[in-house]
C-alpha cells in the first residue's frame, strides 16, 4: 500500500516540484497551502486551502485523511521582509510550524520532513559548509528556522516525532519538462531575475557587488536543482517510514558558482547576454557559500543529479520563457 503524505505549502516552488515527484513514486499526496504565495495550478492531488496556524483544520484533515507523514514546506522566506517585520516570520514559521506538529501528534501523525536553510549558520566560520557549523543566522528568518530545528529536535527525543530536517542551499531549475516552475509575484533570487532581465521583462539585472574576495569579485553560491531537492525529501521520508528517527542534512552540490558564472551560463542559454548594472553590495550577503553534502551522500545514498550550472539554468529559462502560472 502506498503511503499518502499532506504536502504543507505543497502549491510552492520546491513543495510542488516534491509533490510531483511523490505522485510519480506512488504516494497519494494532498496538497496544503494558503495560496499567499503559491499556485492552485501547481498542487498535486486534492487541495485544502488553509493557514497553518489553524491548528484545528489541520487537525481535522489529519484525522479524516488517516496520513502517514507531513512535508512541511509552508514559510515566509523573504530575508529583507524578515529584517522589516520579524514578527511575521516568527509567527508564521515557528508558530505554524508548533501549530502543525500539535495537529499530527492529535491525529498520531509521527513522520515529517521540514524544509530549513543553510541561513541557520550565518557567516560561515569556514567552507564548506558541514552540518557542525556554529548557529548564527544573520536575519529573523534564518533564526526562525532555527528556532523550529530546535524544536523538532526536542520533539524528536522526547514527543514521538520522527523528523528530518533538511538545509537547502540556494534552490534552482525547474521541471526540465517546463510544467512546474518558481514564479513569485515579489521575486528576489538571482536566476529568475536574471532570466526575465534578459527577456526583456524586468529591468537590467542589479549585480550585488563586485569587490568580494572571490576569483572574479562576486558572491559564490550552491545552486542546487529542485529535482535533486525533491529526491531528498523522497529519500529521508522513506526512511521515516521505515522508522527511523530522522536527523539534519545540507543539501547541497558541494560546488561553489560567482553571479557572474550564473549571468554567463543564462546568456549562453537564452542566447542572448544578460543586461546588468553593478551595484552596492547587499546588506547581510557573505562573500561564499557552499556545502558540504557528504552525511546525505552517506546516510541517505542521495546525491545530486544537476552539478552543471548550465544545465540548471537551462530548465529555468525553459520555465520562465514560457510560465503555466
Ligand atoms: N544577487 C544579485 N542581484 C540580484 C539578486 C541576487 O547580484 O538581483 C546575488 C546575491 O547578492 C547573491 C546571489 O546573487 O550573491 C544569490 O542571491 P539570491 O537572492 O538568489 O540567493 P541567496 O544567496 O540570497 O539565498
Amino acid at each position: 500500500m502506498s503511503a499518502k503524505v499532506l504536502v504543507v505549502g505543497g502549491a510552492g516552488y520546491i513543495g510542488s516540484v516534491t509533490s510531483a515527484v511523490l505522485v510519480g513514486e506512488g504516494f497519494d499526496v494532498v496538497t496544503f497551502d494558503d495560496l499567499s504565495t503559491g499556485h492552485a495550478a501547481a498542487a498535486a492531488g486534492t487541495l485544502v486551502v488553509g493557514d497553518i496556524r489553524d491548528r484545528a483544520l489541520l487537525t481535522t484533515v489529519l484525522r479524516e485523511g488517516n496520513f502517514d507523514a507531513v512535508m512541511h514546506f509552508a514559510a515566509k522566506s523573504l530575508v529583507g521582509e524578515s529584517v522589516a517585520h520579524p514578527l511575521r516570520y516568527y509567527d508564521v514559521n515557528v508558530g505554524g510550524t508548533a501549530s502543525l506538529i500539535c495537529a499530527m501528534q492529535e491525529a498520531k501523525v509521527q513522520c515529517l520532513v521540514f524544509s530549513s536553510t543553510c541561513a541557520i549558520y550565518g557567516n560561515p566560520h569556514y567552507l564548506p559548509l558541514d552540518e557542525h557549523h556554529p548557529q548564527h543566522p544573520v536575519s529573523p528568518y534564518g533564526d526562525s528556522k532555527k528556532m523550529v530545528e530546535k524544536m523538532l529536535e526536542a520533539c524528536r527525543a522526547k514527543e514521538d516525532l520522527r523528523v528530518t530536517t533538511l538545509r537547502y542551499f540556494n534552490a534552482a531549475g525547474c521541471m526540465p519538462d517546463g510544467s512546474l516552475g518558481e514564479s513569485h509575484k515579489t521575486e528576489t533570487h538571482l536566476i529568475p531575475l536574471a532570466i526575465a532581465a534578459a527577456l526583456g521583462r524586468r529591468p537590467p539585472l542589479s549585480l550585488f557587488g563586485t569587490d568580494y574576495d572571490t576569483r572574479d569579485g562576486t558572491c559564490i553560491r550552491d545552486y542546487i536543482h529542485v529535482l535533486d531537492l525533491a529526491d531528498a525529501h523522497v529519500k529521508a521520508l522513506n526512511r521515516l517510514l521505515a522508522g527511523d528517527p530522522g536527523d539534519s542534512y545540507n543539501v547541497g552540490t558541494g560546488v561553489g558558482t560567482t553571479v557572474r558564472e550564473v549571468l554567463a551560463a543564462i546568456g549562453r542559454a537564452l542566447g542572448q547576454d544578460v543586461p546588468h548594472e553593478v551595484a552596492e553590495r547587499r546588506a547581510g550577503d557573505p562573500p561564499a557559500l557552499f556545502a558540504a553534502a557528504e552525511k546525505i551522500k552517506r546516510e541517505l545514498e542521495w546525491s545530486p543529479q544537476w552539478t552543471d550550472i548550465n544545465s540548471i539554468v537551462e530548465t529555468a529559462a525553459r520555465w520562465t520563457q514560457n510560465p503555466r502560472f
